[in-house]
């Protein structure tokens, strides 16, 4: 672990030195008051013990990277019965596309775009209040990273329910489809504060582990979800878990990763450790800039790799 601090420490050194372009998200207001200057990584082996660098205390709004336990949880209530509803395939659109619902008649090409994790937290939401649909992600993702601290930063969905015209179009285009059960406002309420969940470069890559585990912590022992539904859910992260920009991820990276806007990536070394960058500047496809390329640098020095 030594060694790897000192990889971290180096390839923070070498990032931050330079100038960057990269634009923080700004259609989220309360995302665009961020420091772009911030950077964290940290890493979490399989004995469950974590190395860090930089901001690696500072907690961020996950944003997208949620989509990866929403997942998990619906496919835990529902089962395969979910792809009913949302596809597996890459999009090769951007997150918040609409365009492809149309053509395929309200059901989205995949879990991780804004359409398809609307869907999940539909699927979510069943039986339930919103409040208490929003408790039990957040009570998963406390689970995973074994720490009750994390919290959701309610500014960050208030300010995503004032400007979130897109997401409603694309839950109300999916309700005259069918393929919403409850009112737009209920689901998307469900579907903004998971994405408004804050965690630290740390509790995330500790949150993360279990897909690296077969689907257990090794910190807790606890199964998380099965060995075979976290194999399935690297292979969505790996194909889908960039939007249009997976497969230049899966090109320089080589590893299933899921980004957020608020410039953090989970990415995963099967049967090795779990990474989580944070740098809120993003590339044109919304994904961190430099977290991808900090990924590049850390998986060229240790050969990690899926392949
Ligand atoms: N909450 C964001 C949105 O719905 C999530 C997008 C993202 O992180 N890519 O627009």
């Amino acid at each position: 672990m030594a060694d790897l601090k000192r990889l971290l420490d180096t390839v923070r050194n070498e990032l931050q030195s330079v100038d960057h372009p990269g634009k923080v998200a700004d259609y989220i207001p309360e995302l665009a008051k961020i420091d772009p200057k911030k950077f964290a990584i940290s890493i979490t082996n399989l004995k469950g013990e974590t190395v860090s660098t930089g901001d690696d205390v500072k907690p961020f709004s996950i944003q997208s990277i949620s989509k990866v336990f929403g997942l998990a949880l619906a496919l835990g209530k529902v089962g395969d019965a979910l792809w009913k509803r949302v596809g597996r395939e890459p999009s090769g659109s951007a997150f918040n596309s609409i365009v492809q619902l149309e053509h395929e008649q309200g059901i989205p090409r995949n879990p991780f775009i804004n359409s398809g994790a609307i869907v999940v937290a539909d699927v979510l939401l069943a039986g339930h209040r919103p409040r208490e649909a929003i408790a039990e992600i957040l009570r998963f993702v406390r689970i995973a990273a074994n720490d009750d601290t994390i919290m959701i930063d309610p500014a960050v969905a208030r300010s995503e329910q004032a400007t979130g015209f897109r997401n409603f179009a694309l839950a109300n285009y999916m309700r005259a489809f069918g393929n919403l059960n409850h009112p737009s406002e209920l689901t998307l309420g469900v579907y903004f504060h998971q994405c408004a969940i804050e965690m630290t470069a740390r509790q995330l890559s500790e949150a993360g582990v279990f897909l690296a585990n077969g689907g257990r912590d090794p910190r807790s022992g606890l199964t998380i979800v099965s060995r075979e539904r976290a194999r399935r859910i690297n292979a969505l992260m790996l194909t889908c878990g960039h939007y249009d920009g997976s497969g230049d991820f899966a090109y320089r990276v080589g590893l299933p990763g899921k980004s957020g806007v608020g410039g953090g990536i989970l990415a995963i070394v099967p049967g090795e450790a779990s990474i989580a960058v944070w740098s809120p500047a993003l590339n044109a496809q919304g994904n961190s800039l430099l977290g991808t390329r900090a990924l590049e640098l850390i998986v060229r020095e240790t050969g990690w790799s899926a392949f």
